[in-house]
C-alpha cells in the first residue's frame, strides 16, 4: 500500500538537518546506522521513491527502521474524483428519474433514486427522458425557442441567460426516438460542439428532427471555440449568436462531408446550377438578418420571416 502523497511527507520522516540537496532529493541522516554525514539518497523517480545508503545499510533494514515496507515507497499521487454538480432529470410531473453526477477530473456517471432518500447507480427501468422535461414541454406547448445542446453544462449556462434550454443526456450520438417525440412542433436551434463528433451528432439530431420540429437551424459556432459555454467565456455574447446561424439548407451540405450516412442523405445529382443559386439566395436571406442585428427576441421573428421566404424561394414564389 502506498502511504505517501508526495515526496515531501515522505522527507518528512528524517531530521531536517543535516540535510544536503542533490540531484532529484535529498542526503538526510540514515537511520539503520549511526550517521552523522548525512550518507541516505532518498531521490524521487517519478512516482517512486529510492533510497539508498553510502555506508552500505541495505535497503530492507532502512525500511524496518523506518516502519515501512516496500510497497510504501510508490506515491499515491492518484487525483481523488470529485464530485462537482449533478445534473437532475425530471419527468412531465417534476419527480426526479435520474441524475447525472459530474466529476472532477471530468466523467460522468448516472445514478436514480432509491425511493429512501438515497440512489442507485445505475438507470434500470429508467427511460431517459430531455434534460429540464417540465419546463421543455411548457416551451413547446407555447411555441418558445428550444436550444439544443450537447451536454448539461452548455443547457444551464443559456439558463443562466433567460433562453430555454435542453440537452440529451449521455452526449454526443445518444439521441432516443422519445427525445423526438418531446419535441415534435417545437422551434428548435441546435447548438453542437465544433468537433467533428459533435457535427456527427448534430446530422443525427437533424435527421431525427427533420419534419416533426416546427422549425429547426444549426448555430455553428467558429472551430476556435469548443462549445458556448467557451464562446460565450471569450466575451462573446448572444447578440452575435445569430451570425453563425445555419438554416437546413445551408447546413446539409457542410455537414454532409462528415459522411455518416450517405445512403440516407445525397447530394442532388441533377440540376446542380439550382442548387448553387438556392445556397446564393440563402446567403442573401441571411445577410438580410444579420442587417437586423438587435436583440434576440427580433432576431428570432428575422429567422421566422427567413424560413417562411425560403418556403416561398422553394415552391417557386420567390424570383
Ligand atoms: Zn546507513
Amino acid at each position: 500500500m502506498s502511504r505517501f502523497k508526495t515526496f515531501d511527507e515522505f522527507l518528512n520522516l528524517f531530521p531536517p538537518k543535516p540535510c544536503q540537496r542533490i540531484k532529484n532529493g535529498y542526503n538526510v541522516l540514515c537511520p539503520a546506522h549511526n550517521d552523522k554525514t548525512p550518507s541516505l539518497s532518498v531521490t524521487q523517480n517519478s512516482n517512486k521513491m529510492l533510497i539508498y545508503c553510502h555506508a552500505g545499510c541495505s535497503e530492507k533494514a532502512i525500511l524496518q527502521k523506518l516502519g515501512l515496507n516496500e510497497s510504501n515507497l510508490f506515491l499515491n499521487n492518484k487525483v481523488e474524483r470529485q464530485i462537482i454538480t449533478t445534473y437532475p432529470y425530471k419527468d412531465a410531473e417534476g419527480n426526479i428519474l435520474f441524475e447525472v453526477v459530474r466529476y472532477k477530473p471530468k466523467s460522468f456517471k448516472q445514478r436514480r433514486p432509491d425511493g429512501r432518500g438515497g440512489f442507485i447507480w445505475n438507470l434500470e427501468g429508467v427511460k431517459p427522458v430531455l434534460y429540464h422535461l417540465p419546463d421543455i414541454l411548457i416551451a413547446v406547448r407555447v411555441g418558445d425557442t428550444i436550444y439544443l445542446t450537447e451536454g448539461e453544462k452548455d443547457a444551464d449556462r443559456l439558463w443562466s441567460l433567460g433562453l430555454t434550454a435542453t440537452t440529451n443526456p449521455m452526449g454526443a450520438s445518444k439521441w432516443k426516438a422519445q427525445y423526438t417525440e418531446t419535441l415534435i412542433g417545437a422551434k428548435v436551434i441546435l447548438l453542437p460542439h465544433t468537433d467533428a463528433e459533435g457535427r456527427k451528432h448534430a446530422l443525427k439530431v437533424i435527421e431525427a428532427l427533420e419534419g416533426k420540429a416546427a422549425s429547426l437551424s444549426v448555430i455553428d459556432l467558429p472551430e476556435t471555440t469548443k462549445d458556448i459555454s467557451e464562446w460565450l467565456d471569450q466575451g462573446n455574447n448572444l447578440e452575435t449568436l445569430e451570425e453563425y446561424i445555419l438554416t437546413p439548407l445551408m447546413y446539409t451540405p457542410k455537414y454532409l462531408s462528415f459522411n455518416t450516412t450517405p445512403e440516407k442523405i445525397k447530394q442532388p445529382e441533377t440540376e446542380p446550377e439550382w442548387s448553387l443559386r438556392q445556397w446564393d439566395v440563402v446567403r442573401q436571406l441571411q445577410a438580410e438578418v444579420r442587417g437586423w442585428r438587435q436583440k434576440h427576441a427580433e432576431v428570432l421573428l428575422a429567422m421566422d420571416k427567413l424560413n417562411a421566404k425560403i418556403k416561398l424561394y422553394e415552391t417557386g414564389d420567390l424570383i
